[in-house]
């Protein structure tokens, strides 16, 4: 036995499979010419970010547009982060996008996360045996070594981790320092680690570095282009000492084996990508393409771009769900980002599923996901106006009794009329786009509802005599079953009756001649009927809220003037 295979059986006696024994169990995937795989890989800490929703859907598009396969994977190897239930909540979330893995940790039927698939298990800390019998192999080929500590010195690096003494070191000295400690921890023997074996001291597995850091590589990032790094040199850690893998060591492993082509992740971890391509060389594994995204921004209110921080609204994807987004518009909004030619395409095919958009990543933009309202907002917009007036409901309904309980009751005491509120300006050519979210639904339309209804606005440029006259003249023509060319009419002749212009072309020629508009007039009646000056159709209003209620507004209204 040479001195590494010594090395590698006291390390790792309970490993006896081979990595040949491994890959037996990871046959490579049968796939159409071209077919890519895809993952997408998070850790569960109960907080699911709106860049990994973007990472998701370029997953997903990437995979099924070639015929390919999307998996995910929960990367749980930092047990201190992690949250329970966040892996079915991140699941959860993922399918309210519509993104739906084919394989790897999905939701059973009774909502629980269960492995789906011939490549798993799909969770991180069901894998401990693959990554030490791989681990165990490059011991024994001289590629990674132990460094052991005892007890008490681990105490003491905890410790002096949480001082913030580094700050003050000079890091030169400190870094060559490292330097040497490195490659005297390189030296390390079979007996000198049997000692410490036995002593009860723990170790972690560093890699042994064979690349001049001086040196530099050439790689290619699918999104950013060719890029020049630093080859690795650094031994960094492999295996922590209770086992567990690294993000870099676990990468390597369970995309090789899971047959990942093509690996989207944040550009976060660009700069330990050298360190992932020496350990692909290392392990004989060929690197999958990768595609590293720009990170999330904001605009900020002068325009400029800022880094999203997990504070800011839209960090995280409960504030859409908070403020209720539909998952539809937060696609659409989406997949502009994700390719420059969407909204082109979109205008061209305003009702062909987005699945049917030829989705390239020659077309993504380097600036990624930038989380913008504004654009969001109207996006939505036209999205929620393309819905039906039942649809609408249901989905109001649906997010007010997630967070809105007083609302939900009052919108459910009569579906049949909540429904008749949202059907208001719906269909037809030129649809209304009065929200985009249902929170700002639930502000459009709150005033049908009695404990809702406010007088927002009011009329002060005009003299109350007139608002009174309007409202006193109205009530007194007022035929709940007049169309609404007859009402308008109604309206017209009082307007005419109060020296109020009918006629937009005569009134702007010579408004001096005139008190106001037929406008002003329907704006009297529109605050006292809704509150404000924005309101849906008024004849429409009025068809909802019923005579009595019409009557019992327009009357309080006129009292209190
Ligand atoms: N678990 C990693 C993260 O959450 C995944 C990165 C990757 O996709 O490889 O950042």
């Amino acid at each position: 036995m040479t001195n590494t295979e010594r090395m590698a059986e006291l390390l790792f006696p309970q490993i006896t499979g081979t990595p040949a024994d491994v890959e037996a169990r990871y046959p490579a995937r049968q796939l159409p010419e071209g077919a890519k795989v895809t993952r997408l890989a998070p850790s569960p800490t109960g907080y699911v970010h709106i860049g990994g929703v973007y990472q998701a859907m370029i997953d997903e598009r990437l995979a099924h547009q070639s015929g390919g396969v999307f998996y995910l994977r929960i990367e749980d190897t930092d047990a201190r982060r992690e949250v329970s239930g966040a892996a079915e909540a991140l699941l959860r979330t993922l399918e309210a996008y519509g993104i739906r893995p084919d394989e790897g940790m999905t939701l059973d039927g009774d909502g629980k996360p269960v492995n789906r698939g011939a490549y798993g298990p799909y969770k991180q800390s069901e894998r401990a045996e693959i990554y030490q019998t791989f681990a165990k192999q490059l011991v024994k080929e001289g590629k990674a070594y132990p460094v052991f500590t005892s007890p008490e010195e681990l105490e003491k690096v905890l410790a002096a981790d949480k001082k913030t003494e580094n700050k003050t070191k000079d890091w030169e000295a400190a870094a060559e320092e490292a330097r040497r400690e490195m490659l005297e921890n390189r030296k390390i023997t079979p007996e000198q680690a049997e000692e410490a074996l036995q002593a009860g001291h723990s170790f972690v597995l560093r890699i042994l570095a064979d690349g001049d850091g001086e040196q530099k590589q050439k790689v290619t990032d699918l999104i950013k282009g060719d890029l020049e790094l630093p080859v690795n040199d650094e031994d960094f850690v492999l295996l922590k000492s209770d086992g567990i893998p690294t993000y870099h060591f676990a990468h390597a492993v369970d995309d090789h084996l899971m047959g990942t082509t093509h690996v989207v992740r944040g550009e976060e971890w660009l700069p330990s990508l050298p360190k992932h391509l020496q350990l692909f060389r290392y392990l004989g594994f060929r690197a999958p393409k990768y595609l590293h995204t720009a990170q999330v921004l904001r605009m900020e209110e002068n325009g400029a771009k800022k880094k999203l921080s997990k504070r800011d609204l839209g960090a995280g994807m409960a504030d859409y769900a908070a403020l209720g987004y539909p998952p539809e518009g937060v696609i659409e909004y989406l997949l502009t980002l994700l390719n420059s030619n969407y909204e082109e395409w979109r205008t061209a095919n305003p009702d062909a599923p987005y699945t049917d958009f030829p989705f390239s990543i020659k077309k993504m933009s380097g600036s990624g996901c930038l989380v913008d309202f504004d654009k969001l907002g109207d996006i939505s917009r036209n999205v929620v106006a393309r819905m039906s007036a039942e649809q609408v409901y249901a989905k109001v309904q649906a997010w007010a009794e997630a967070y809105d309980a007083p609302f939900a009751e009052a919108l459910g005491a009569d579906p049949a009329r909540s429904t008749a509120i949202f059907a208001i300006g719906r269909g037809g050519k030129k649809p209304r786009k009065d929200f985009g979210n249902w929170k700002e639904a639930k502000d459009f339309v709150q005033f049908f509802f009695p404990a809702y209804f406010a007088i927002e606005e009011s009329l002060t440029e005009y003299a109350p005599a007139d608002v009174s006259a309007v409202l006193e003249r109205f009530l007194a023509v007022y035929d709940p079953s007049d169309d609404a060319d007859v009402w308008f009419e109604k309206v017209k002749a009082i307007a005419t009756e109060l020296g109020y212009c009918t006629d937009r072309k005569a009134y702007k020629a010579n408004p001096e001649a005139y008190k106001g508009s037929v406008a002003d007039v329907s704006n009297f009646l529109r605050v006292a009927l809704t509150g404000r000056r924005n309101s849906p159709d008024l004849h429409a209003v009025m068809q909802v809220l019923g005579k009595e209620e019409t009557v019992r507004r327009l009357n309080a209204y006129r009292e209190n003037l």
